[in-house]
Parts: structure tokens; C-alpha cells; sequence
């Protein structure tokens, strides 16, 4: 390896070191633990004041490339990222200086797609490259699944098999799943969505599949967070008053990989003043942030914000390893990360549904502004932030919407006055036949169809 490769270890420090390509296709390290890189790049001022001319594939393509340019040429990273980002990142003024980040604008609607789009195209180079076949394994809670099929729809060599709860995903981000067909298999499983990821773990760690290349596509794929860094230094380059500009974001966080690719792109060298971590009733990190005590949330509470709704959330291990902290898989905090300085960096706020539906209602009277659920939860902590902290007027907040609003018609067409119009995406989905299996919550089930579908 050349001076200045990066190398990926495990939080757990039981597993050895690997490179980027070994980390996106294991997914999870054998000690069960999740990868992070040895060292976050820099991005010195210079090359980020070129930001602020460029565009979205071209800041996507100089973002990763600190990371990957030992592994991936140049010109195949620039395809790739051409490729993945063919669509609008708009950025909406809702007063003063505080914006709404659209990332729903990809082909399934929802921001996971910045993400799968360019995990899925990576994965597809190394093993078209190598002549691989591997088969991946992802759990969702709601907007994964639909991402991380789309993305991978017809990718040579590649089978997905996605697990969701049944009854925790909405009809439309069901049908974005179940109506691909081809190498895309989808599993119901009558549990929660801690339940999906615990048998995705499982499987990963199973002897009995060693024999079967198994991947994960989970938001704890460090192929899905790198990209997740890039529409904050987007964001920033559009909206900064010059280059020591600080932004407070707000990120509405269920399984944590959101914010992660925030504070990756902060220690890249991004000018963040803070990042707002908002959450619905699942109020595990807002707690540890407020007692310094971790209290996992099992079962999971259901809230509207659904893709939210994570007891335990996959990337909290990588947060506190940051932090020089220390946390097992099982959520016990092995060695206390600095409280001190992520209370300096984190303002954490929990946002009922109460609240959410009133910040959807008063968010479309007062500004005009339309936010599904997720992203009312994120404005919400904007504006709670903002009671709270003096000296806010001037600063730039910018606030993630993660799903286009027409996923949650529900929701929002009873508000006086709105409807929603529903993007191209999600039309026509009514009319596509449906496909996938129902299992029982048991582990042996999801081994015996892995093993069915590899044997087929
Ligand atoms: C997944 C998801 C989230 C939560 O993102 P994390 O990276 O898991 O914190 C928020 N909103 C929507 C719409 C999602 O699909």
C-alpha cells in the first residue's frame, strides 16, 4: 500500500485490519464489530473553496477520493459518481438563514439513495473487476430496503435479500421493494426491525453459511457512510458566507449513519458549529448525551417518523469510538467516550408524534413549508434549538429532509390546504404485482431460505 492509504479496524479491535474494498464487502468485521477508517482525511481550505463552484458529482467525487483513491482510479470514481447522482439535491430558503436540505429527489424517493447508489456501483466494480458473485443481506425499517434494491437491480452477480418488519413499513415503501423482482428478494418477517437486524447479524456471524458470501448493505456498511458526508460539504459550498461560515445542521437520526457521514465530513474539515440530533420517541442518544447513561429501547416504540423508529441504534459504536469511547454490540459502554466535548459538538432532542404533526401543520402555515414526518422531527430540534441558544439569529441553520412528502399522503393531505403532488417514482406503483415471503421471527427460517436461494 502506497503512503497514504487508509485502512479500516474494527470498533471492537478484535478483527484485523482491512482496505476499503475488504471492509465494503464484508460489511460487518468477523468480531462483529463495524469498520472505521484508521484516519479521517483532511480537506485543506483550499480545495474546499473550489467547492463553491462546483457541482454535486464533482464534490461527491472529490470527497471520496480521499478515501478511495488508493483502490479505484480516478476516472472510473468520476463515472461512478456521475452515474449515481443523476438527479436534483434542491435546497430550500425557509427564512432568514435557515434551509431545508431535499435529499428526496433519487428514484426511490428517499436520502438513503445517496448512499446505496454509490455503495451498490462500488460493489459492482470491485466484483465485475475480480469476477465475484456474493449475495447481499440488509434489514430495513423502512426507506433502506427500497434504496438499496433499486440499486442494485439488475447488478451481474449480485443477489439482495432484504428483510422488513411486517407492519412497520409503509404500502409504498413495500411495494418500492416487492415490485423489482428479478435479483431482488424481499422477506416480511413477522418482528420489529431490531428483530431484521439481529438475524442479519446472525447470518454474518453463522458458520454454518461460511460457504456463502454474504454482504451487507446496512447503513453499518462503511460504503454506504462515506458517501453520506458529501451533501453536507454540498450544502455548506451552496449557502456559506465564505470559508469560516460555520453550519448547524439538524439530522433526524434513527440507526445514526445519517449524522455519522456528518461528522465525518466535520473532521474532514467542514465548518460545522453543531449538529442537531433529533429523534423521535426513541430517545436512547439524547438520554446518553443529557445522563452519560446508556439505555437501549427494546422493543423499539412506533412513531410516524418510522424509518426512525431504532432502540439500539448500528452506528452508535462508530460515534463513540470517535469520541475515544469504546461500546460493544451489545450496547454496553466498554469505555466512556468524552461526554464533555460531544456535548460541546451534539445538541440532542427527542420529538414526539404530537409534535411532529403539529411542526408539519404550523412548518405549511406559517413558511409554506411542506416536511413529512422525518423531516418535521429535524425541524422541530432546529426550532427548539433556536429557543434555547442565544445568539442564533444570523447563523446558518440547514435542516435534512429525508423522504419526499408524497411517501406520507397520509399524513399531510389532512392539513387544511395542502396536498402533496406525488413524483414520478412513486406513480404507477399501485399497478405493479407484488412479491415477497412471510417468516416467523426465528433465526433458522432466514438460514434455510439463504440457503435455498444460493442452492437454486
Ligand atoms: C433511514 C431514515 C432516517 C434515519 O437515518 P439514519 O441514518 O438511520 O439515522 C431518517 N429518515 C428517513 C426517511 C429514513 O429513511
Amino acid at each position: 500500500m502506497t503512503r497514504n492509504s487508509i485502512i479500516y479496524y474494527s470498533t471492537n479491535h478484535k478483527s484485523p485490519e482491512v482496505s476499503f474494498k475488504e471492509a465494503l464487502l464484508k460489511g460487518l468485521a468477523p468480531d462483529g464489530g463495524l469498520y472505521m477508517p484508521s484516519v479521517i482525511p483532511k480537506i485543506y481550505k483550499n480545495e474546499l473553496r473550489g467547492y463553491f463552484h462546483l457541482d454535486y458529482p464533482e464534490i461527491a467525487n472529490k470527497v471520496l477520493k480521499h478515501f478511495l483513491s488508493d483502490e479505484i482510479n480516478d476516472n472510473d470514481l468520476k463515472s461512478i459518481c456521475r452515474d449515481a447522482y443523476n438527479f436534483d439535491v434542491p435546497i430550500e430558503r425557509v427564512y432568514n438563514r435557515n434551509y431545508i436540505l431535499r435529499l428526496d429527489q433519487g428514484p426511490t424517493a428517499s436520502f438513503k439513495d445517496f448512499a446505496a447508489r454509490i455503495m451498490a456501483r462500488l460493489m459492482h466494480y470491485f466484483s465485475s473487476r475480480d469476477n465475484l458473485k456474493f449475495t447481499i443481506l440488509t434489514a430495513t425499517s423502512g426507506d433502506t430496503g427500497s434504496a438499496v434494491a433499486s440499486a442494485f437491480h439488475r447488478l451481474s452477480n449480485i443477489n439482495v435479500v432484504i428483510l422488513f418488519p411486517a407492519g412497520e413499513v409503509s404500502e409504498t415503501q413495500r411495494k418500492q421493494m416487492t415490485t423489482l423482482h428479478d435479483n431482488v428478494k424481499v422477506i416480511s418477517l413477522n418482528g420489529k426491525f431490531d428483530d431484521c437486524q439481529r438475524l442479519v447479524k446472525m447470518a454474518f456471524r453463522d458458520e454454518l453459511l461460511s460457504d456463502i458470501p454474504l454482504t451487507s448493505a446496512n447503513s453499518i456498511n462503511i460504503g454506504r457512510l462515506l458517501p453520506q458526508a458529501v451533501y453536507y460539504f454540498y450544502a455548506w459550498s451552496r449557502l456559506a458566507n465564505g470559508m469560516t461560515d460555520q453550519a448547524i445542521f439538524s439530522v433526524p437520526s434513527g440507526n445514526f449513519g445519517n449524522l455519522m457521514g456528518g461528522i465525518i465530513a466535520r473532521e474532514m474539515g467542514l465548518p460545522v458549529r453543531k449538529f442537531i440530533i433529533s429523534t423521535n420517541a426513541n430517545n436512547e442518544v439524547p438520554e446518553l448525551l443529557r445522563t452519560g447513561i446508556y439505555r437501549t429501547i427494546s422493543p423499539s416504540i412506533n412513531c410516524i417518523s418510522s424509518a426512525m423508529n431504532v432502540g439500539h441504534p448500528g452506528n452508535l459504536a462508530r460515534i463513540v469510538a470517535l469520541y475515544g469511547g469504546m461500546m460493544n454490540e451489545e450496547g454496553t459502554i466498554v469505555r466512556n467516550p468524552e461526554f464533555i466535548r460531544m456535548r460541546d459538538d451534539f445538541f440532542g432532542i427527542s420529538i414526539s408524534d404530537e409534535e411532529t404533526r403539529s411542526t408539519i401543520a404550523s412548518g405549511y402555515k406559517k413558511h409554506g413549508l411542506i416536511l413529512e414526518p422525518h423531516g418535521a422531527v429535524a425541524w422541530r430540534g432546529v426550532e427548539a434549538y433556536k429557543k434555547l441558544s442565544e445568539n442564533s439569529k444570523n447563523q446558518l441553520f440547514v435542516s435534512l429532509e429525508t423522504a419526499h412528502p408524497a411517501k406520507f399522503g397520509d399524513e399531510l393531505n389532512r392539513i387544511p390546504g395542502l396536498s402533496v403532488p406525488v413524483p414520478e417514482s412513486l406513480a404507477g406503483l399501485n399497478d405493479l404485482k407484488e412479491e415477497f415471503t412471510e417468516l416467523e421471527n426465528n433465526y433458522d427460517n432466514l438460514r434455510n431460505y439463504i440457503r435455498m436461494l444460493h442452492n437454486q
